[in-house]
């Protein structure tokens, strides 16, 4: 497997075009979760996905938008116009190299400019795309699988606690778990924030986590993001 730990040599022998590059953010997840839950998340998906398709993995981007948690310690944002250029620059530098794919796996629900970069790079390049996946859009997939028992999924809640659980379960403080379902829907989001829409930070109900659902919702997404990228794969080797 192609990683940030190969060389050089590795990298150019292998003949791989194809990179994959998850966006975490650093943000509060309430009472039981660590700030690096997204990033950490991030590192797993972009690391199974990278073994499936054939990619060369990239460390996951630690800091990208999260305004939506002002308000208390351990959020750190940038700005979005900050991470378009970055997309921008970092499409610049694969393509110059050769590299003709860069999955994006969007491994936080506030990467809300990650969309039109997405379409605005696509467009002004031939030689290189990227496959943009959110791992948001598979939600309704889990709960149709009737993994969940709440349809509140939105942070730190039983969706993102399942998944810790299975991944990092000792990072997950069990004696801390306390659900809050806000009384706003996300789009409010744009107006206020969610330490103010729930006290504790937390959207949802992770009282009803376990690792169990986050091992099934884990293979879940993987199997949907190796779907979505050979899709979209294949739209493009058509076009190309
Ligand atoms: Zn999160």
């Amino acid at each position: 497997m192609l990683t940030y730990y190969s060389t050089r040599e590795d990298i150019e022998n292998s003949g791989v075009d194809t990179v994959v590059l998850p966006i975490g953010s650093i943000e509060q997840h309430g009472p039981h979760l660590p700030i690096g839950t997204d990033f950490l998340i991030g590192n797993k998906i972009g690391e199974a996905v990278s073994k499936r398709i054939r990619a060369l993995l990239l460390p996951t981007l630690p800091i990208s938008t999260c305004r939506e948690h002002k308000g208390c310690r351990g959020n750190v944002w940038i700005n979005s116009d900050t991470l378009y250029h970055a997309l921008r620059d970092i499409t610049e530098s694969l393509k110059s190299q050769g590299f003709r794919r860069i999955i994006l796996i969007i491994a936080h629900g506030g990467i809300f400019i990650s969309g039109p970069a997405t379409r605005e790079i696509n467009s002004d390049n031939e030689e290189i795309k990227i496959i943009r996946v959110d791992l948001l859009n598979f939600l309704p997939h889990i709960q149709k699988e009737g993994i969940l028992e709440s349809d509140n999924n939105l942070h730190a809640c039983e969706y993102e606690t399942s998944l810790m659980m299975y991944l990092y379960d000792d990072l997950v403080r069990k004696d801390k778990i306390e659900d809050c379902i806000p009384e706003i829907p996300r789009d409010y989001l744009n107006y206020t924030t969610i330490p103010k829409a729930c006290k504790n930070g937390v959207w949802g109900r992770p009282s009803l986590a376990n690792a169990e659902k986050g091992e099934r919702i884990f293979d879940i997404l993987i199997e949907k993001c190796v779907e979505y990228i050979s899709d979209v794969n294949r739209v493009l080797d058509k076009t190309d």
